[in-house]
């Protein structure tokens, strides 16, 4: 496949890559900490063009393809922790696509150019305490009343949740049916009946922050309704394509800077009288990680290319072929990542076990690739629905 990159592309690249250099890699121990980093990094990332490359211009974006997106999450991961990596996902990619995709000009100039510039901060709201992988199961419920609609019901795992300023909410609107019965509102978090219920502890990702959410009674006018009531479902299927495909993106630059971190290591290292790296046993395994992770660069290209050519719904068709490729990414990046990150651990020795070795934080935060935004075992159950098996 010829190089889908042009120089706007690499132009964007240098500005994605210092900035995640300079302006969070020095913070990123602090950051981690404090288990949160500072909303300004946000604006930060707003005003390089960072969190808009791929909106429209008429939104405050960039105008670029969905490539800038992916320069952007192949260089984040240089900061050296997830979690400020995810936040920034959820914030541009995850949260926001479905306002650009549905949001009236109101909802866009509200919630959509703001998010852009990093002046609001957005969240993606769907799962439950009792509904994750089994979506349709969500419980939050939202009743109509006049012109309004009262929310009740709670979300958990919510990146972003104990400082967003609005949250991309999927709700039922029609508690009869089961994904038939989904909506999407768009919430501010200083709605009365809104509240953070939980800050929640993880064993990666430090640096973000991660939350449960309630709400109690909480009236919200239909304005705030994302598209056509009860095709949320629909919406969020959408949603979750171009989500995992940019983690996937992410997640091979990570374990690319683990095999290089790892192999620099391994020159310095010595044992029994020479670097551990000229090793053949080590060696090998190197050729086979690297082999592995090119497999998975080259299965994420191709779901980008398919994704870039059909998004989930094209001229009114599921595009399932589409899906499955983005879900197959989505299981074999998730598997090769873990083994590479198991395995250039296992290099460090003890060294890998310790807190101040970068790949004792890349190892813990590369665990949650196989089950945020979709479990392993839930894509596979798709694929084997696709493939009619
Ligand atoms: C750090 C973090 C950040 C997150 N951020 C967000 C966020 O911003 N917004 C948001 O909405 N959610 C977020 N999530 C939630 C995440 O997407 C869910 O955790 C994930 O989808 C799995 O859902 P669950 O946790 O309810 O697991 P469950 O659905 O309870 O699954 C439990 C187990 O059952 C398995 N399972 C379920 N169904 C099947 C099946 N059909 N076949 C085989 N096995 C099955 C699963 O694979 C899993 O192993 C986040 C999660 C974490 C940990």
């Amino acid at each position: 496949m010829p190089s889908p990159f042009r120089e706007e592309h690499q132009q964007f690249r240098k500005t994605v890559r210092q900035f995640a250099e300079k302006e969070l890699a020095p913070y990123m121990q602090s950051w981690e900490e404090a288990e949160i980093f500072p909303s300004e990094v946000f604006k930060k990332a707003g005003d390089l063009g960072i969190n808009g490359a791929h909106y429209p211009e008429e939104v405050g974006g960039g105008g670029g393809d969905y490539w800038f997106s992916v320069v952007k999450a192949e260089e984040l991961p240089r900061c050296g922790g997830a979690g400020v990596v995810m936040a920034l996902l959820v914030q541009a990619d995850m949260a926001t696509p479905v306002i650009n995709d549905l949001g009236t000009k109101e909802q866009k100039d509200e919630f959509l150019t703001p998010a852009i510039k990093g002046e609001k901060v957005a969240a993606l709201g769907v799962s439950e305490p009792n509904a994750g992988s089994d979506v349709a199961g969500i419980q939050t419920w939202a009743k109509k009343d006049g012109d309004d609609y009262i929310i009740n019901g709670a979300k958990t795992y919510i990146t972003n949740g104990t400082r967003a300023d609005f949250v991309t909410l999927l709700v039922k609107t029609d508690t009869t049916s089961g994904s038939h019965g989904c909506s999407f509102f768009l919430v501010p978090t200083k709605t009365k009946g809104f509240s953070v219920s939980k800050k929640l502890k993880k064993i990666g990702n430090h640096s973000s922050d991660t939350a449960e959410l309630a709400f109690e009674d909480m009236r919200i006018p239909s304005r705030y309704r994302l598209g056509e009531e009860n095709q949320g479902f629909m919406y969020l299927m959408q949603n979750f394509q171009s989500e995992r495909l940019i983690a996937a993106v992410s997640a091979c630059a990570g374990a690319q800077l683990m095999i290089d971190e790892s192999i620099a290591f391994g020159r310095e290292r010595k044992a029994f009288g020479k670097p551990i790296i000229k090793r053949e046993y080590w060696q090998h395994k190197f050729v086979d990680l690297q082999t592995k992770l090119e497999a998975a660069k080259a299965i994420t290209y191709k779901a980008v290319e398919e994704y870039n050519h059909d998004k989930y719904v094209t001229k009114g068709q599921v595009q399932f072929e589409t899906v499955k490729i983005i879900s197959m990414a989505k299981v074999f990046v998730g598997d090769v990542c873990s083994e590479i990150a198991d395995q250039c651990l296992q290099f460090h020795g003890g060294a890998g076990y310790i807190d101040e070795y970068h790949i004792s934080r890349a190892w813990r935060d590369s665990r949650l690739f196989r089950i945020g935004g979709g479990t392993t075992e839930v894509m596979r159950y798709y694929i084997a629905k696709i493939m009619g098996l």
